[in-house]
């Protein structure tokens, strides 16, 4: 048998769960240990300092350097008596991952004596040159250099002896090089427009927060056979593979008991969270054989963004330790499930009303409603933004299959819902209503929470789904930055409430009381954004002609996809509402072109390498083998008995020929149309004709690949089977 695979299946036979000693301390005593949070600034900071520090983080003040070189004082304090060494600014740059440089707190005087030095300027800002990092042409000239510059509304943390400053990512003129500022602006957008609505309510409100709650789905590999696998290991996913006899069918594997050696993985995981102050809350088998899904307690969403791509970090050394690797890549095995990192998303105000949770009387109501049917028109007026800000290689091949939402944009409310959203737009008459019938209404909207209470109405299919107090975008990657949608939906609802907002005043402007302007203001919008409602199986083949009558769009090819970045209408959006300007969408577009183009590069280069490498010799030696055997029976069998025998086996040997052949084949074309691809002039048409020419090959190439899988000795296959990678615990 081939080595690897040989010695990656005896390491398994040998495998035992870790043998941790967890202490019985409960996770209250030390969640949040490694986080310079509220209760440790008070103690490492003035209570002026505190307070200012306070103020700017819940308004966005600046603080004068002093305020600063107290603060970074305090954090120093704190840090090193917790053992860290070293501290860095911690960012989001525009790949899927985070960037760090560590420097340690040691300097040297120029007297030779040694002292720690951390103050204000370097907790303020740095420049990390990091000229590496994708910046789509922002970084050209003479002038390229980056900022990173503090984000005090994430607290800072301490993880490997480190202490960890979240940080935007900026040039030198304030353009975004990363997700978090465009995060943090979409928020300021949205806090600043669903005040205003709220005010309409309640006159206290004077800010409302993002609240977001990611769900993540992982598989978890042994690392022996991820070893064997030179496709997981360098691209995240099977090139090939054919599937095992059994995978999800059964669905045995969904909510079943969690098998002891990732249980164990899994407390060691929840502890590091928990000591970063992450709170994860839920943890169980997803449907897919080895896949595991974990959530976590919904936050503010810079923060709960800053917290999943932790976690994913956690996750992924953790998984190290116990001999594991944790696949966040969106589809790693063909045919089966792959994963999501569900982002439910919310709004808060800060006198501690979910405004997408119907109140306890008609007014309240009316503001729930109101949120929701903008929710809705949002989506449906920026379809395409959000198809945009999903779109990644490696979701591509996950939306759509049989347990990913389409790449049609819809929103699902469940039966009730949209019954209570018909009514009332067929109900309501254009001009001012009669008192009776205002009563009449107003008691109908009162009813919801009642209605609401057992609705427990889950439509899986659908990307963009209300349950209950919330909507859960479902459409998102696994591997994704979570910023990447949510600076879509905070923005595009952000405009929707402007747009809600100045309909109001109109029509007050002419007379109506507020309350019926409101109502004619929801009740227009759940008309003009019906179109979006879908109840039915987002999955069906029904739903893809359906939404084509409906003129919903169903953007297929993922360059397009990419280029409603810059369209005039995203620019416009975006600029107006100082989230992104048109040079960073077109940076953007840009970063997220080359990005998708080197990806299937990459995996083109696998494929043929792990084709012409690994399976082509060993298919080889089996075809030796039944020629050996065929040669051996003719020298004792007479022609008839021969050919009765021998028949099937030389069939073989020429089926196996003919795949043979027509692999490499397939393979040296790729090779050359990539030659091709690579030569052209801009990122756009190299990504253009790697999604047209080079991208088809990998199926082809699969499909005889897997064939040869079946029919070749299992002893000479080279790479871990499906089965073995799937069912390991
Ligand atoms: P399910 O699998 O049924 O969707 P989970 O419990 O796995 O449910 O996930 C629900 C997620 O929704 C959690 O992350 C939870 O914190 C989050 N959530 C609940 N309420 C809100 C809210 N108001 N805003 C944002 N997220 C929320
Ligand atoms: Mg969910």
């Amino acid at each position: 048998m081939s080595e690897l695979r040989f010695t990656a299946l005896k390491k398994l036979l040998e495998r035992k769960t870790l043998n941790i000693e967890f202490s019985n301390e409960s996770p209250t005593s030390y969640f949040g240990q490694n986080v310079f949070n509220r209760e440790k600034m008070q103690k490492y900071l003035s209570k002026d300092i505190y307070n200012r520090l306070m103020n700017t983080i819940l308004t966005g003040a600046n603080l004068d350097r002093k305020v600063a070189d107290q603060i970074a004082a305090g954090m120093k304090s704190w840090a090193i008596e917790n053992g860290a060494t070293h501290y860095t600014h911690w960012f989001h740059p525009l790949t899927d991952s985070t960037a760090e440089k560590h420097d340690a707190f040691l300097e040297v005087s120029l007297d030779g004596s040694i002292f720690e030095n951390f103050d204000g300027s370097v907790l303020v800002q740095q420049e990390p040159d990091a000229s590496s990092l994708p910046s789509g042409g922002l970084r050209n000239t003479f002038e390229a250099r980056g900022y990173t510059a503090w984000d005090p509304s994430s607290p800072a943390f301490i993880t490997n002896k480190t202490l960890c400053i979240p940080t935007i990512f900026i040039s030198y003129n304030g353009e975004a090089l990363d997700y978090k500022t465009p995060l943090l602006r979409s928020l300021e957008a949205l806090d600043k427009h669903a005040t205003k609505i709220c005010q309409y309510f309640n006159k206290d409100v004077k800010k409302v927060f993002t609240t977001v709650g990611y769900e993540l789905e992982y598989f978890l590999i042994d690392d022996a056979l991820y070893n064997a696998r030179p496709d997981l290991i360098l691209t995240g996913r099977t090139l090939i593979g054919h599937g095992s006899a059994k995978d999800q069918q059964m669905q045995d594997h969904y909510f079943g008991a969690i098998p002891q050696r990732v249980e164990v993985f899994m407390q060691d995981f929840e502890i590091e969270a928990y000591k970063l102050g992450i709170p994860v809350k839920t943890r169980h088998n997803e449907v897919a054989p080895n896949q595991f899904e974990c959530s976590l307690i919904f936050e503010e969403a810079n923060l709960a963004a800053d917290h999943s791509l932790m976690l994913m970090e956690i996750i992924r050394k953790t998984a190290r330790k116990h001999n594991f690797r944790a696949l966040f890549h969106e589809k790693p095995f063909k045919d089966i499930n792959g994963s999501a990192k569900h982002t439910n998303w919310s709004m808060l105000t800060d006198t501690g009303v979910n405004l997408l949770k119907p109140g306890k009387n008609p007014m309240t109501n009316i503001q729930f409603l109101a949120f929701l049917v903008n929710t809705i028109k949002a989506v449906y007026d920026n379809a395409d933004l959000l198809r945009a800000s999903i779109v990644s290689p490696s979701n591509e091949l996950r939306l759509g299959g049989n347990e990913a939402p389409p790449t049609i944009i819809s929103v699902f409310l469940g039966e009730k819902l949209s019954k209570i959203l018909d009514e009332l737009e067929d109900r309501l008459p254009t001009d001012i209503l009669s008192p009776e019938e205002k009563t009449e209404i107003k008691l109908d909207i009162g009813k919801i929470p009642e209605i609401l209470l057992d609705n427990t109405d889950r439509n899986r299919t659908s990307p963009f789904a209300f349950t209950g107090n919330r909507f859960e975008f479902r459409a998102v990657g696994s591997s994704a930055n979570p910023s990447s949608s949510l600076i879509v939906i905070n923005t595009a609802i952000a405009e929707q409430l402007h747009k809600f907002y100045k309909d109001v005043e109109k029509l007050r402007k002419e007379g109506i009381k507020k309350d019926e302007a409101i109502l004619q203001t929801i009740r227009k919008i759940i008309k003009e954004s019906k179109k979006i409602r879908f109840e039915g199986n987002g999955y069906s083949q029904d739903w893809i002609k359906e939404a084509e009558k409906r003129g919903l769009k169903n953007i297929l090819d993922p360059l397009t996809a990419i280029h409603i970045y810059n369209s005039e209408k995203s620019i416009s959006l975006f600029e107006k509402h100082n989230v992104l300007s048109k040079n960073e969408l077109n940076a953007r577009v840009e970063v997220l072109t080359e990005k998708y183009k080197k990806n299937l590069q990459i995996e083109s280069r696998v494929l043929g390498d792990i084709v012409i490498n690994h399976i082509v010799p060993a298919v080889v030696k089996y075809q030796n083998i039944l020629l050996e055997n065929v040669k051996s029976f003719k020298s004792i069998l007479d022609e008839k008995e021969f050919n009765e025998i021998a028949s099937d086996r030389i069939q073989l040997i020429k089926d196996i020929s003919k795949s043979v052949s027509l692999i490499k084949k397939l393979v040296e074309k790729m090779r050359m149309d990539r030659k091709e691809a690579n030569n052209k002039n801009t990122c756009e048409e190299r990504l253009r004709m790697y999604i047209d020419n080079v991208l088809p090959y990998f199926e082809k190439v699969r499909y005889y690949v897997d064939r040869l899988e079946r029919v070749v000795d299992n002893e000479l296959w080279p790479l871990p089977k499906y089965r073995e990678l799937l069912y390991n615990h």
